[in-house]
């Protein structure tokens, strides 16, 4: 099967972050044992869902990790004017479906390649890593680089995580992590405003202070010029169940916060930061409430930012891949962190383009196929010819 052919059948299970994944699993393990390759899975506590892994060439320490995930982002509400999970040419050069850029396209490049790569004398092996729910906070990522570390005697040393990135070589990613944030206020006639709390005041104050935590860490030097915008992002994107009218005191309050962190930045610390000022908002306040609360909690694992420095080896093997030595960073979450948190030499490339991703019309574009298929070929190359 070609590239497009498997890509075609990738995009046609519908498997969103969250979902079981069986279908598209078992889908590729098929593949991959009637390729002769047999393959690991990692499954969650209730096997719904599973990560697989698997070993072509030989079993010595060394070699690279060509990692993707499974899950895609959903559809609804999203204006498609093709059906979604059929891949669709149009004759504009591109393949669309949902997931044909994030990242099902890598994927299918690297299946597409596994003939010639079992064919090949291949010196260094070449791991496959696909994932599952990564769309949902990169929930999978550290168990499935954990596994490989576990299952195989032979370590290898690099990891390429396939996302989306123009076939640009990425060596930083920024981290991510999602709070909610629960205040219990008292209810009351709003003109007793003095008398009572009202919890969306103080999730206002709460909101206003890590805006300012954002500027301070800006003003205090914490910048990486490699990253766009070059700072740790601090965001409330959502305010729920927050009052019931004009006129009365609003005794509940939830909103939802990220932060993306440069390498230099932690997700933990502006959290702690953040609850110590909690803490004293809190005491503040009990006097006249004693019920008042203010409650923070993760809604997913701390996604670690990626950082590969330059004089990492990975970086002029990848760059050669690439015919490319210009590298660049990310602002999106992807698992690498995890991956370089494993103890692998981590970068990000994978065809499409992220500003395609997660939205209507979705697409990658065939010469970008082309191209990770190239990077591939030169891989296969590069590790045939070592002695
Ligand atoms: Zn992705």
């Amino acid at each position: 099967m070609n590239v497009e052919e498997i890509l075609k059948k990738l995009v046609s299970f519908s498997v969103l972050g969250g979902d079981s994944n069986s279908s598209i699993a078992n889908w590729i393990e098929t593949y991959l044992t009637d390729h002769g390759i047999d393959f690991k899975k990692v499954p969650n506590e209730d096997g719904s869902k599973r990560s697989i892994h698997c070993r072509i060439g030989p079993a010595v320490d060394g070699g690279i990790i060509l990692s993707g995930h499974m899950d895609v982002v959903p559809v609804e509400g999203q204006d498609w004017t093709t059906d979604p999970f059929i891949l669709t040419d149009i004759g504009d050069d591109k393949l669309y479906a949902r997931g044909s850029c994030d990242m099902k396209g890598f994927i299918a490049c690297c299946l597409a390649k596994l003939p010639s790569m079992t064919k090949a004398n291949l010196k260094k092996p070449i791991y496959f890593a696909f994932s599952y729910d990564e769309e949902i906070g990169c929930l999978a990522g550290p168990a499935l680089a954990a596994d490989i570390n576990s299952y195989y005697t032979e370590k290898p040393k690099y990891a390429l995580i396939g996302e989306p990135s123009m076939m640009q070589p990425i060596t930083g990613q920024k981290g991510i992590c999602v709070y909610e944030t629960t205040l219990n206020g008292s209810a009351g006639h709003s003109s007793r405003i003095k008398s009572e709390i009202s919890a969306i005041h103080e999730a206002a104050k709460l909101i206003v202070w890590l805006d300012k935590k954002m500027d301070s860490l800006i003003q205090d030097g914490d910048v990486d010029h490699r990253f766009n915008p070059g700072h740790t992002t601090i965001h409330c994107g959502t305010m729920q169940q927050s009052g019931i009218a004009p006129n009365v005191i609003s005794d509940s309050a939830t909103f939802q916060w990220d932060v993306r962190v440069i390498p230099k930045n932690k997700a933990i610390e502006i959290l702690a930061d953040f609850e110590a000022y909690c803490e004293e908002v809190m005491l503040s306040n009990v006097q006249k409430f004693p019920d008042f609360k203010i409650t923070t909690t993760q809604s997913h694992n701390d996604v670690p930012p990626l950082d590969c420095p330059d004089s990492a080896d990975i970086v002029p093997f990848i760059c050669s891949l690439l015919d490319n030595h210009k590298t660049e960073t990310v602002a999106y979450a992807a698992e690498a962190g995890q991956f370089a948190e494993a103890g692998f030499q981590t970068m990000i490339c994978g065809p499409g383009d992220i500003a395609q991703a997660h939205r209507a019309n979705e697409f990658v574009a065939k010469s970008q196929l082309i191209a990770c298929t190239e990077m591939l070929n030169n891989l296969v190359e590069k590790f045939s010819e070592l002695t």
